[in-house]
């Protein structure tokens, strides 16, 4: 098998300007990691034991690097400012005795690019994708057996375009001596050659194939356009390919969170420990906050203060530090808004219960007459956008534009639809939204945060703390100036949400809730089918937690249910207000629809075995 990998590495990167000032391309930083670092990474992990580099441009950096990787092996062009890439790779001559496979300096790739090639049967092959669009392309004619004919960044100069190139390529060591052979007839009138360039001119003579890969990901950073591309998107898509790993045992978690993770989530928490102090965690931590606004406003506008904790954890953090002495109005339609009441009592906060049915829609007449009743000043708003209790969807817009009219502050706790109901801030007029890490953005359990308004938050900073761990403001100003949090974060939690963020934005949110209802229709069939029945109606449902009204039957146990379907690796959940009889199935998580499915076809099982059904 191949074992060497020669990297040409001489380039001036002039693009790129100011973003790489005293390092040469390679040394590009995305995710914490030089670029050529990343790909020499790759290389040894794939079996590669010789790397060499044909540096020019900063040799030295190149040089410092072959310290930490004794594979590597730098060797100057000295004429590299006026000469092209395969006089750097003609220069390499007296290193090479083996087939290699070639890689230019500023690529990200999916390490299966490598494997491919490494098991390619044929010598000499072409690595390449479909067209990218991404400017700067190098396209490739082939035949009609897929060996090179031409290639060139010109278009109109390829009687067909079949493919572009990634600039990744094997190479036997027969063709390596032919294409010096080749050079050295060309250097002597012009030394500007590319290896591009030296690869057509031996194509009549050898057969060169071209691996066309569907879906492959991968980019070269020549400027800056494809540097943001590349952050943004394709290293993103890189690692989540590549983390592939041994699967874990898929549990189907139908309780209202902690939700079913990817496995690529679940190992995203294998990381070598690292002290949260540091930068480099500083700069997981910012990518988490930065993009957990992102996905229900503009960070401009509006922050996420990370807590180590649970969902709870963010409420509290609101509720006890930006309420002064107004009163605060608490809609309780469920166990949850039930449970800011509580929280709000244990603080001495002036506080208004307002009770709504638990199974539908809030009358927002009457809930305006209460907040002009003139007795009190109302400050601020909280309410529960989907109450886990029963799967009640709560009108927040509406709710946010009464806010509006009567200048009052809208706190929502959102711990159960973000990152699957589509939410937007500033158009819902909310100042604070709590949410956690490991419901619908499928993510561990252990990081609460409140997103808040800025300029709300900031006017909350007079209001006498009431608490110290939980402060709001505190835990803010703390971050903002340092990128860490006051206290201990749950580290391994952090790199999983981070990784559960990238799966969510790939998704979408709203493509992940249309996953979400797939499977919900398929439970509204399915327990229909059984005789059963639930408690809020559709046209107000979350379409993420339900209520299912118990069968009437002398045999029915709900934890015996429970453990009949947990032994089959599906986890139910019993109902929570007391004075209704439920258990509750929700369908969240990395699960799909032919899952709900799965439980369907469990519980009608279930209730054939107690004599509910025949
Ligand atoms: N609020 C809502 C709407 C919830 O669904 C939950 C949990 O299910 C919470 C708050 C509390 O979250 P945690 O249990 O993470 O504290
Ligand atoms: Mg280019
Ligand atoms: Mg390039």
């Amino acid at each position: 098998m191949v074992k060497t990998a020669v990297i040409l590495a001489a380039g001036l990167g002039s693009r790129l300007g100011q973003k790489i000032k005293d390092k040469p391309k390679g040394f590009l930083v995305i995710d914490e990691m030089p670029i050529i670092e990343m790909s020499i990474c790759k290389l040894i992990e794939a079996g590669i034991d010789k790397i060499i580099m044909g540096t020019g441009h900063l040799k030295e950096v190149y040089e410092r690097l072959a310290v930490k990787y004794p594979q590597i092996k730098c060797v100057y062009n000295k004429q590299y400012q006026t000469t092209e890439s395969m006089y750097t790779l003609y220069n390499l001559r007296d290193y090479i005795s083996d087939d290699f496979i070639l890689l230019e300096s500023d690529l990200i790739y999916d390490k299966v690019a490598l494997k491919i090639l490494l098991h390619h049967s044929m010598p000499d092959v072409i690595l390449a994708g479909e067209l990218t669009h991404s400017s700067d392309e190098i396209f490739l004619e082939t035949n009609k057996n897929h060996f090179l004919v031409n290639m060139s960044k010109k278009e109109e100069q390829l009687k067909n375009i079949d493919a572009e190139l990634v600039g990744i390529t094997k190479i036997s060591y027969p063709t390596f001596k032919k294409m010096c052979t080749y050079a050295e007839t060309v250097f002597d009138s012009n030394a500007k050659l590319d290896y591009e360039r030296t690869l057509v001119g031996i194509s009549k003579n050898v057969d060169i194939y071209v691996n066309k890969l569907k879906d492959f990901v991968w980019c070269e950073i020549d400027d800056e356009n494809h540097l943001r591309r590349a952050i943004q998107e394709i290293y993103p898509m890189i690692k989540v390919r590549e983390t592939v790993k041994p699967p874990i045992k898929r549990n189907i978690l139908l309780n209202p969170g902690p939700a079913t993770t990817t496995d690529r989530v679940k190992y995203a928490q294998v990381v070598p420990d690292i002290c949260p102090r540091e930068k480099e965690f500083g700069h997981v931590m910012q990518f988490v906050s930065t993009e957990l606004t992102r996905l229900v406003a503009d960070p401009k506008e509006y922050t996420t203060i990370l807590l180590g904790g649970s969902g709870t954890a963010a409420i509290e953090a609101i509720l006890s530090s930006v309420i002064d002495q107004a009163f605060i109005l608490i809609i309780n339609n469920g166990a949850y808004g039930r449970r800011m009441c509580q929280i709000a009592a244990v603080y001495g906060l002036n506080y208004i219960e307002y009770k709504s049915p638990i199974d539908n829609i809030i009358d927002l007449k009457a809930l305006e007459a209460v907040i002009q009743d003139g007795y009190r000043i109302i400050s601020h708003l909280a309410i529960v956008h989907n109450e886990t209790t029963t799967g009640l969807l709560n009108d927040i817009e509406s709710v946010g534009n009464l806010c509006r009219k009567h200048h009052i502050q809208l706190i929502v706790d959102a711990v159960s639809s973000f990152a699957a109901i589509p939410i937007d801030m500033r158009r819902m007029n909310i100042s604070y939204l709590a949410a956690s890490s490991n419901k619908n953005i499928q993510g561990m359990a252990g990081v609460s945060f409140v997103i808040a308004h800025k300029g709300k938050l900031e006017s909350a900073k007079n209001v006498k703390p009431r608490n110290f761990y939980l402060h709001l403001y505190s835990q803010y100003k703390y971050f903002l100036e340092t990128h860490q949090m006051r206290f201990t974060p749950p580290v391994q939690t952090l790199y999983a949400l981070k990784q559960a963020i990238i799966e969510t934005k790939q998704e979408g949110i709203k493509e992940r809730y249309e996953r979400y209802s797939r499977a919900w229709e398929v439970l509204m069939k399915g327990i229909a089918r059984l005789g059963l029945t639930h408690l809020v109606n559709k046209y107000h449902h979350s379409k993420i937690i339900t209520a299912i009204i118990e069968p009437h039957s002398m045999n029915y146990d709900f934890n015996e249910m429970h453990d009949y379907f947990y032994s089959k690796g599906v986890t139910i959940y019993p109902g929570k207000l007391e004075e209704m009889n439920t258990f509750r199935v929700a369908n969240i998580g990395d699960i799909t629809y032919k899952d709900i499915e799965y439980f369907v076809e469990l519980l009608e099982q279930y209730l054939k075995g107690i004599g509910y059904i025949k």
